[in-house]
């Protein structure tokens, strides 16, 4: 595996400030969390399924050596082919990840492995907090057939309906001029819209390869060509 640490100014590591700035009730125990981000610049493996980032939690020698609670990894191929929704939703994505652990009462738990006061205010506050982190895993996963054959059989498959179905609402009311459809309102509404149609993702030159231009213009060239 190739890899190569991102800069503090790179646009995921930018994001990610941006996001747990904007939602402290979602990542307040990341506060003083110290992620690593690399970029994964391997050629793909020829394989059906394209891996988009992984968030992990290193263990051992790795963290010693590393000194990170978390290590994301995001591929510098695919993310040259995200649209910005796309980028954001893959960061708030990976941040996701990155949990702390819970006691029985749910009370997040500290590094000595005791429970965390709440503020005055009645939140949480990680700032300075050596917190007891896990690697959270994903609440829903299945397969596409499975949904065709058996429809939503477990609860957390059924929880995840209940949320496409707000997504789907329009409650932006505003309309697409070009095809009249409502308009995503989220960047993650936009990014099930595209994957569910189909579409092809916007290509986007790389920010540090350049990757990407030659597919715009095989693809320009295409859609000239009729
Ligand atoms: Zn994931």
């Amino acid at each position: 595996m190739n890899c190569q640490e991102m800069k503090d100014t790179e646009d995921p590591r930018r994001l990610a400030a941006e996001i747990c700035a904007a939602d402290h009730q979602a990542f307040w125990h990341l506060a003083a969390a110290r992620i690593k981000w690399l970029w994964e610049t391997d050629t793909p493996a020829p394989s059906g399924r394209v891996s988009l980032g992984r968030a992990k939690r290193p263990g051992g020698l790795l963290r010693h050596f590393s000194g990170a609670d978390f290590i994301i990894t995001l591929r510098e191929d695919t993310w040259a082919d995200l649209t910005d929704g796309q980028r954001w939703a893959l960061v708030r994505h990976e941040l996701l990840h990155c949990g702390v652990k819970l006691n029985k009462a749910g009370q997040p738990m500290t590094a000595a492995g005791l429970p965390l006061p709440r503020g005055e205010g009645g939140e949480y506050d990680g700032e300075g907090v050596r917190l007891a982190y896990i690697v959270r895993k994903h609440e829903f996963e299945g397969f596409l057939a499975e949904i065709d054959a058996t429809g939503r059989w477990t609860p957390e498959m059924d929880a995840a309906h209940r949320r496409w179905r707000q997504l789907m609402l329009p409650l932006s009311g505003e309309i697409d001029k070009d095809t009249g459809e409502v308009l995503p309102v989220s960047a993650a509404d936009h990014l099930s819209v595209r994957i569910l149609r189909g579409e092809e993702a916007m290509r986007r030159r790389s920010p540090r390869t350049g990757r990407g231009t030659a597919r715009i213009a095989k693809r320009d060239r295409a859609r000239a060509g009729g």
